[in-house]
C-alpha cells in the first residue's frame, strides 16, 4: 500500500486550496511528530516512547484509584479459544468487528503453492487455515469462562482487572479509531445491586480523573454498535434501560466528541452464557468500566499539545510524570 493511503480522504479543497495548503489532520500531526508510526494500514499503529510513557502512567493512575476495588489482576494474550469466543454469542451482535486467526496448515506441495501464488502477485490468503483463535474484542472476555470454572462466587461478588490488546475490524482515518487498541478494564461479578453501585462509583471516579486531567468532559447515555437491522431494537433497548454510559472528550477536528472511557450493566447475560453463579444459587450479574486507553493519550495530547513536558503541572502531577 502506498503512502498516501492515510490521507486520500481527505476533504477536497477548493480552487484555491491545494492539498499542501490544508493544515495538518490530527492523524498527520501525530505521525508526523513520531508518536504514531505509520504501517500502511488504517487504524494499526506503532506507538513511541512517549506515547507509551503516557499510556503507562495513565494504567498506573488507573491502578491507584481502583486499590480499594481489590480487584484480582488477571492478564491475557489477546486471543480467545474458539469454543469460548462462540459462547460470548459475539458474532450475534458484532459479526462485523470479529477478527480470526488463520495460519498455513499444508504439507510441501501446498506450500509450492502458497509460494507459486506470492509470486504470480495472486492472493494467497484461501491457502490459511482456522487455527482456532480468535481476537479479544473486549479485554474482559477472557475472563468470565476463568471465573466460571472456579464455581460459586462469594455472595459479595468480586472484581478483576484486565489490560489487554483487542482487535476491532474497523479501519478508519479517525485516530481514535484503531484496529488494535487497549482496553484498561475493572470487571465487577456480583448481585445487581453491587453492580449497580459499581458503575455509579466508576461513572465518578472517571469524571473525577478526566477533570483532574484538564479534560472537557461529558457523560451520555450509550450504546454498542450492533449488526443489522435487528441490532438496532437491541441497541435501541440498551438504550432504553440505560445499561451503558460513555464519558466523551472532543479529539477528532469537527466530529462529535470520543468515547474515552465506557460504564456498562451487562445485567445477567455473561453470567448465563457461562453460567457463573453466586453462593445463594443466583445468576451473578456484571459490569465492566472500560478505559480507551489510546484515546486518552490522544485527548491528553489534542488538548495540552504533543509533547508532554510541556503539559500543565496539574496535568503532569495526576500522571506522576510523563
Ligand atoms: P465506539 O462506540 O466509539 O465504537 P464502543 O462503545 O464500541 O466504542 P466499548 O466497547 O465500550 O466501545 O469499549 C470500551 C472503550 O474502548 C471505549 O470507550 C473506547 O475508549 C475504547 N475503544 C473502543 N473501540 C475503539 C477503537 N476502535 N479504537 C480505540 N479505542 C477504542
Ligand atoms: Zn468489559
Amino acid at each position: 500500500m502506498d503512502a498516501h493511503v492515510l490521507t486520500e480522504e481527505r476533504p477536497a479543497g477548493g480552487a484555491a486550496a491545494s492539498p499542501a495548503a490544508l493544515p495538518p489532520t490530527y492523524l498527520e500531526s501525530l505521525l508526523a511528530a513520531g508518536l504514531l508510526i505509520e504501517t500502511g494500514v488504517r487504524g494499526l499503529y506503532g506507538r513511541s516512547a512517549v506515547f507509551e510513557g503516557i499510556a503507562d502512567a495513565l494504567n498506573a493512575v488507573i491502578t491507584r484509584i481502583g486499590v480499594d476495588q481489590q480487584a484480582e489482576v488477571l492478564r491475557f494474550p489477546p486471543a480467545l479459544g474458539q469454543t469460548d469466543f462462540e459462547t460470548s454469542e459475539y458474532l450475534n451482535s458484532f459479526p462485523q468487528l470479529a477478527g480470526t486467526i488463520h495460519s498455513f496448515c499444508g504439507d510441501e506441495r501446498a506450500h509450492r503453492r502458497l509460494l507459486a501464488r506470492l509470486e504470480d502477485k495472486q492472493d494467497w490468503t484461501d491457502q490459511q487455515e482456522p487455527t482456532g483463535l480468535v481476537l479479544t474484542p473486549a479485554a474482559c472476555y477472557p475472563i468470565y469462562p476463568v471465573i466460571a470454572k472456579r464455581g460459586p462466587l462469594p455472595q459479595a461478588g468480586k472484581v478483576v482487572d484486565v489490560l489487554s490488546y483487542c482487535y476491532r475490524h474497523e479501519p478508519s482515518l479517525e485516530p481514535t479509531r484503531m484496529q488494535l487498541f487497549r482496553q484498561r478494564e475493572y470487571v465487577c461479578l456480583g448481585s445487581p445491586e453491587r453492580i449497580v453501585a459499581f458503575r455509579q462509583l466508576w461513572m465518578e471516579r472517571g469524571q473525577q480523573l478526566g477533570r483532574d486531567l484538564q479534560l472537557p468532559l461529558e457523560v451520555d447515555i450509550a450504546n454498542d454498535p450492533f449488526f443489522g437491522r435487528g441490532g438496532k431494537i437491541v441497541a435501541d433497548s440498551q438504550r432504553e434501560q440505560k445499561l451503558k454510559f460513555e464519558l466523551l472528550i472532543p479529539v477528532n477536528d469537527g466530529a462529535p466528541p470520543t468515547a474515552c472511557m465506557s460504564f456498562n450493566y451487562h445485567m445477567d447475560h455473561f453470567g448465563s452464557l457461562w453460567h457463573i453463579a453466586l453462593e445463594d444459587g443466583s445468576t451473578a450479574h456484571t459490569g465492566c468500566v472500560g478505559f480507551g486507553i489510546e484515546r486518552l493519550v490522544l485527548a491528553l495530547l489534542k488538548h495540552h499539545g504533543l509533547d508532554p513536558a510541556n503539559w500543565p503541572q496539574g496535568v503532569r502531577d495526576t500522571l506522576g510524570d510523563v
